[in-house]
């Protein structure tokens, strides 16, 4: 994106990568149909030291104007849930067009390209295994730390650090969490199991599903919540979003016959009912039962406290949380304050998105802002 904004403008643009190909990480997304934007995209969806950093290019480069250039190349897409944007057909679509629109933009791109280091004299000179290349700009853009398997490195981070600009420390995010012994054993006979639920970790909340894994947690809540969350807190799960706290007194006034284990599987999957019944109760009528016993039940369900070991760790998760600091940044062009002609961008800054299409948004708006200058 920025090296088609900058090409456009009659720069001279070389895009260098150390894969073989460029984009894979656009490739792997949305299951490979590539969440490319969310229409619902607002600042507060992004997590960063400073929340306002990140307004300025956002309201410059909207989904609106992503969507258009999905529209000029004919890719046809969908809106899925939640605002979120899809392709109808391949994530290799969007790819195609960002190349296109770079070739239009006699923008040259290497891939497979190993950089080694980069100076700044008179012009910045990048070392690569091919050569050294003189430029009045460098953009770093080489993603977070997420997915080492797939060619991610902190490359922008060091680089950035060389040039005197701060990290906010890096951590995984949008990832699973695992359990410790005790709370995997007592979890495990609910592995693959999925409910819709709220889940809540330092004064947020997200309400979509949850899904019971072999080592933790994992679905869309888990992973939203995960990106808030700092080793040591618990998060607290109301697995029966839907419910008000009495909704165990009402069903039994009306069907008084009715046993728990009916009652609360009509809300929940059975198996997660079964799970959580005390067994002296599970079989009971549910008139038979005391109404404070009924509270106690719901209220357990409505607020699971779980303490996670741990995350699935950059292995696994799907952004970095943290980055390059953007105090050294301006929000407007995205380039170093100390060091003209020094830019970052996307997943590389301390700017973080919601699950759904927000980091792609960053990346394409934040690679819109530098380059429109650089
Ligand atoms: C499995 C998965 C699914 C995802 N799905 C979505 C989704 O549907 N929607 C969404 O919004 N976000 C999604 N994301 C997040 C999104 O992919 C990233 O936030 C986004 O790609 C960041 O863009 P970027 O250009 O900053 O970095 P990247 O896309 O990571 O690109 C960085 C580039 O730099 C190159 N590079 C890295 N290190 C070096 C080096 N040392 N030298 C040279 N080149 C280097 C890499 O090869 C890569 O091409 C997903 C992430 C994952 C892992």
């Amino acid at each position: 994106m920025c090296a088609m904004a900058a090409g456009r403008r009659g720069r001279r643009v070389l895009v260098l990568d150390h894969a073989d190909e460029v984009g894979k990480k656009i490739l792997i997304s949305g299951g490979g149909r590539c969440n490319f934007t969310n229409l619902e995209c607002v600042p507060e969806r992004f997590l960063s030291n400073n929340q306002h950093f990140c307004k300025s290019a956002l309201a410059r480069y909207t989904p609106r104007d992503f969507l258009a250039l999905v529209e000029k190349h004919r890719i046809a897409w969908h809106e899925k849930t939640l605002g979120q944007l899809f392709c109808d057909g391949s994530a290799r679509q969007i790819v195609g067009m960002l190349l296109a629109e770079c070739a239009a933009a006699g923008v040259a791109i290497r891939v497979g390209r190993r950089i080694s280091e980069v100076r700044r004299a008179a012009r910045f000179c990048v070392q690569t295994d091919d050569g050294d290349v003189f430029a009045e700009s460098v953009v770093l853009a080489t993603g977070g730390l997420s997915i080492p398997k797939m060619g991610a490195t902190r490359f922008s981070h060091d680089v950035a650090r060389r040039f005197g600009l701060a990290l906010a420390a890096p951590r995984p995010g949008l990832v699973p969490f695992t359990f410790g012994p005790a709370d995997l054993a007592r979890t495990q006979p609910l592995s693959g199991v999925s409910l819709e639920v709220a889940a809540h970790c330092a004064k947020r909340a997200f309400r979509e599903a949850m899904l019971f894994t072999h080592r933790g947690l994992s679905g869309p809540a888990v992973l939203q919540i995960s990106s808030y969350w700092r080793e040591g807190e618990a998060v607290t799960f109301d697995l029966l979003p839907d419910m008000d706290p009495t909704f165990l007194q009402a069903r039994k006034r009306v069907r008084p016959k009715a046993t728990l284990r009916t009652l609360l599987g009509e809300t929940m999957p059975q198996r997660v009912a079964d799970f959580w019944l005390p067994p002296e109760l599970a079989a009971k009528p549910a008139g038979d039962v005391p109404d404070a016993a009924l509270a106690a039940l719901a209220g357990m369900l409505k607020a699971w406290a779980v303490v996670p070991a741990g995350t699935e760790g950059f292995a696994k998760a799907e952004v970095t949380v943290g980055g390059i600091d953007t105090a050294g940044l301006s929000s407007q062009t995205m380039m170093a304050r100390d060091v003209p002609g020094l830019f970052a961008i996307g997943e590389a800054v301390d700017v973080t998105g919601w699950l759904g299409g927000y980091n792609f948004q960053w990346a394409w708006a934040s690679g819109w802002a530098a380059g429109s200058v650089a």
